[in-house]
């Protein structure tokens, strides 16, 4: 059954079933009666910057406007708190990191503090998930909890620095399950593993359609010349997404074609601390170029970010190592071709010669511009695809129907088969 636009029955899962169909939304609805009024509480270390702030902030409502009783709680900490969860980020996408005890200590302590905040909520819970490391530490401290417990893990894992894995897996064995967004990040813990995906809100300010005026009035305010060629890559400033080497790419293909211009728009999550560093680094390589437009944008620049990759002719994320790349899902849903680094989620994306193209180097990703620069009709072609792709794999209520199903298999694991309904 649909309500029709401007009835006063009208939900946002009818806004979804316009943009991903009815029978999608009703599988939904079905999935989620059974678990009405179900204590969820998502535990994550930000509230705005990074994909997994940009996924819980759609999720959870959700989840809520299924009749399923979710909650997003935040973990608060101090600068070593932050110092120590950036070298584990670091460490698990693979670089050799010995992190000083002191700064474990404050791990440790900044988790206890927020056991004693948070340990009624948690306790109580039916599911708790737990994203990334920074909040892991928590179940060992909530010894009266009764619900199922997650480690969410959003990084790329595939070959983490191993005294530091060895470490975190201490706070990671009791858990009931772990999800990762890619196969390969799977390892060996003794709880069952689940592979989820991330996705995009085709409905949020970051991914809906902008009024034309409003897309023309941001290139006034940051000066872009909408009759010039534009390359954008939005990020946190992070050495992972590795903003030098898209400077790098960009001054390649500008020998051959004079009237591109790049955008970097980032900002700076609350739990990294290593952003000032990278911007540094940053505005060194782009050296007062006028055509290198750095912007530092505040965390809630959703609209922003949406018309720039809305006026980029083709969107960049070269990292060296990526979760999965939200930044990806959206310019593919926007129609652009992408060139993005040759790992991780980016692998799921970016398809070869279909989505866009997957580089390793900056000579290589300013080949693949340049090719791309020269057949216009194939930069259309791969964005119409992109679009399809995203709506046929990473848009919300598919992560949703996932947690869902999720959900069953945490309380009936070892069923062969489970009646829902
Ligand atoms: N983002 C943002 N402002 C910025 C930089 C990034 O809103 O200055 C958003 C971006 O649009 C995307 C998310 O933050 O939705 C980044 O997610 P992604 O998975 O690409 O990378 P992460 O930061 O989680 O490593």
């Amino acid at each position: 059954m649909s309500a029709t636009v401007g009835s006063p029955s009208k939900t946002i899962l009818d806004d979804y079933a316009r943009v991903v169909g009815e029978d999608v939304i009703d599988q939904l609805r079905q999935l989620a009666r059974p678990l009405e009024g179900l204590k969820v509480v998502h535990v994550n270390s930000t509230r705005l910057g990074g994909g997994v702030a940009e996924i819980l902030d759609k999720l959870v409502p959700l989840q809520q406007e299924l009749g399923l009783n979710s909650r997003w709680e935040v973990i608060t900490g101090e600068g070593e708190f932050f110092q120590c969860t950036k070298s584990f980020h670091n460490a698990l996408q693979g670089h050799a990191v010995n992190i000083p005890e002191h700064l474990l200590r404050a791990y440790e302590n900044t988790n206890s503090q927020n056991a004693e905040r948070l340990r009624t909520v948690l306790e109580q819970a039916d599911v708790v998930v737990i994203h990334d490391p920074q909040p892991a530490p928590l179940l060992k401290l909530c010894s009266n909890r009764r619900g199922k417990w997650v480690w969410r893990c959003h990084i790329d894992v595939r070959q983490p620095y191993r005294k530091v894995w060895n470490y975190l897996k201490e706070f990671l064995l009791d858990y009931d399950a772990s999800v990762f967004s890619l196969a390969d990040f799977a390892q060996p813990l003794p709880n069952p593993q689940y592979l989820i995906t991330p996705s995009i809100d085709p409905l949020s300010e970051k991914n809906m359609d902008l009024p034309e005026e409003e897309i023309r009035s941001v290139c006034r305010q940051f000066k872009i010349d909408l009759e010039r060629i534009l390359l954008l890559q939005v990020s946190r400033f992070d050495r992972f997404k590795d903003p030098v080497g898209v400077i790098q790419a960009y001054r390649l293909v500008k020998k051959f074609v004079p009237k591109v211009q790049l955008v970097l728009a980032g900002g700076t999550a609350t739990d990294d601390p290593e952003g000032e560093a990278v911007l540094e680094e940053v505005r060194r390589q782009a050296d007062d170029d006028p055509d290198v437009h750095i912007l530092l944008l505040p965390p809630d620049a959703h609209r922003t970010i949406n018309a720039l990759q809305r006026i980029a002719h083709i969107v960049l994320q070269k990292s060296l190592r990526e979760g999965f790349g939200l930044t990806v899902t959206e310019a593919l849903w926007k129609g652009k071709p992408v060139i993005g680094g040759d790992t991780g989620g980016i692998r799921l994306q970016v398809i070869n010669h279909h989505t866009g193209f997957r580089a390793r180097t900056p000579e290589g990703a300013a080949l693949r511009i340049r090719y791309l620069l020269h057949k216009p009709e194939i930069m259309q072609e791969m964005g119409r695809k992109g679009r399809e792709f995203v709506r046929e794999n990473f848009l919300l209520p598919r992560q949703v129907r996932e947690h869902l199903t999720l959900m069953y298999g945490l309380f009936h694991g070892d069923q062969d088969r489970i009646h829902v309904g």
